[in-house]
């Protein structure tokens, strides 16, 4: 058989611990026989970030910007610990800030759905995509503990020297306060980010706020949303078949829990952080969820949206067998691959990422999985299988 032929080349960014040895076990059992695989290689595992004092990371970024598509393995975010562990010079930052920070990009989460590993709300037939908002807000307020009686104002202080104020409250007694800010120029990137995400998967996209509270600082984002929307993409949104939908976040919520999935759901940043949790739960399993950041200007960058499963990675380093749950990660290369093949016309190259998934999708309804999903599905007697008899099985298949 010849192999399928690249033209472009996907970024391809090596991570740390057990997804390391996961990574490199996808790309010989399921990629390399198969594809004339090119990439730019960038070696983001922490012994080597340290080494080039993370230019690395720095360097991956751009170079998405270049190429439009990249893939990610999961990477460790240092802490002390890690600082002992591997002698690192610094505590460097997380890698997916650092990359998120350059890409202005927005997070784009959905569960993997496969029959036997069923959500636990039963109306849940498709996919829920939260798009996390990831500036500002709570995340980078300010806030002070009031010791007692007193005033408590916002104060802004033009350039000029022109000063506005809004009482926040005349204190009787001690209490607490917390100033936070988001900008426009961020809120328009979400919100680009969020139209195009839509327009890419063809899914409606809903987004929900309290602007009724809220009538300045959540009112204006939702002012910004129907702008850009009205100017830029109803007209695409019609074309496509899909809608724009704002609401109040708890009616959001209380849809969201009626609905059957399939759409897309903008969130805050504090309301994404909480119901990104609950919806990957709900959905069963992170090892089973695909994460991709998408820049304003229309770069991709996938990844799986566990972290590096390093309890599992000191089992494999004392020989011990894995079983190690490959499909987020395997769902992060066929992501890109798909991606590369629309963006270049190359229609192989995006068909066999359909076939590797559904043979990943195949092997787990025929009861064939790793020990994380053998212990929750609704298929009776599966087999759980280590790391690498599952990605051969799903090779078998493909
Ligand atoms: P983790 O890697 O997500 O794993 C936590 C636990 O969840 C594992 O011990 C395992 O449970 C289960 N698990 C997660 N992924 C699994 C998979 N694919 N298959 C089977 N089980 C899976 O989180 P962590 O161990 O707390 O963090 C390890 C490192 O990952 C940290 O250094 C952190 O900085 C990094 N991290 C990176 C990213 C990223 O790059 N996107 C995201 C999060 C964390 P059992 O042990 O019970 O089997
Ligand atoms: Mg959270």
């Amino acid at each position: 058989m010849d192999k399928i032929k690249m033209t472009t080349p996907i970024v391809e960014m090596d991570g740390d611990e057990m997804t390391r040895i996961l990574w490199q076990m996808i790309k010989d059992h399921l990629l390399l026989p198969y594809i004339d695989l090119k990439t730019e290689y960038y070696d983001l595992g922490l012994e080597y970030r340290d080494q080039t004092n993370d230019q690395v990371t720095i360097d991956s970024a751009n170079a998405t910007k270049k190429y439009k598509v990249a893939v990610k393995c999961a990477t460790i975010t240092p802490n002390a610990d890690r600082v002992k562990e591997y002698s690192l010079k610094e505590m460097w930052k997380s890698p997916n800030g650092t990359i998120r920070a350059i890409l202005d990009g927005t997070v784009f989460r959905a569960p993997i759905v496969v029959r036997g590993i069923d959500p636990c709300v039963m109306n849940w037939k498709k996919p829920i995509t939260i798009a996390r908002h990831a500036y500002g807000d709570v995340y980078k307020g300010s806030e002070m503990k009031v010791p007692g009686a007193g005033k408590v104002e916002l104060v802004y202080t033009a350039e000029d020297g022109s000063e506005a104020r809004e009482l926040v409250h005349s204190f009787n007694g001690p209490g607490i306060v917390q100033g936070m800010h988001n900008l426009n120029g961020s809120i328009e990137s979400f919100a680009r980010s969020c139209f195009n995400y839509a327009l890419d998967t063809h899914q409606d996209l809903w987004f929900a706020t309290k602007d009724t509270i809220s009538k300045k600082y959540d009112h204006t984002f939702k002012d910004i949303f129907q702008e850009i929307f009205e100017t830029d993409y109803e007209d695409k949104f019609k074309e496509a078949g899909i809608t724009y939908f704002y609401t109040l976040i708890d009616d959001a919520v209380a849809r969201v829990m009626k609905s059957e999935g399939g759409y897309i759901w903008a969130c805050k940043n504090y309301d994404g952080d909480v119901m990104s949790d609950m919806i990957s739960s709900a959905f069963g399993s992170l090892a089973m969820m695909t994460s991709v950041l998408v820049s304003p200007d229309g770069d991709f960058e996938y990844e799986a949206a566990h972290g590096t499963v390093q309890r599992h990675y000191y089992k494999h380093l004392k020989g011990e067998e894995t079983s190690t749950n490959s499909v987020a990660t395997i769902f992060a290369w066929t992501g890109a691959l798909r991606k590369r093949g629309e963006l270049d016309g190359n229609r192989e190259l995006a068909a066999f990422a359909d076939k590797l998934e559904q043979a990943t999708i195949d092997t787990i309804e025929a009861g064939e999985m790793t020990k994380d999903l053998a212990l929750i599905t609704t298929i009776p007697n599966p087999t759980a299988l280590s790391s690498e008899e599952f990605i051969k099985a799903i090779a078998k298949r493909l």
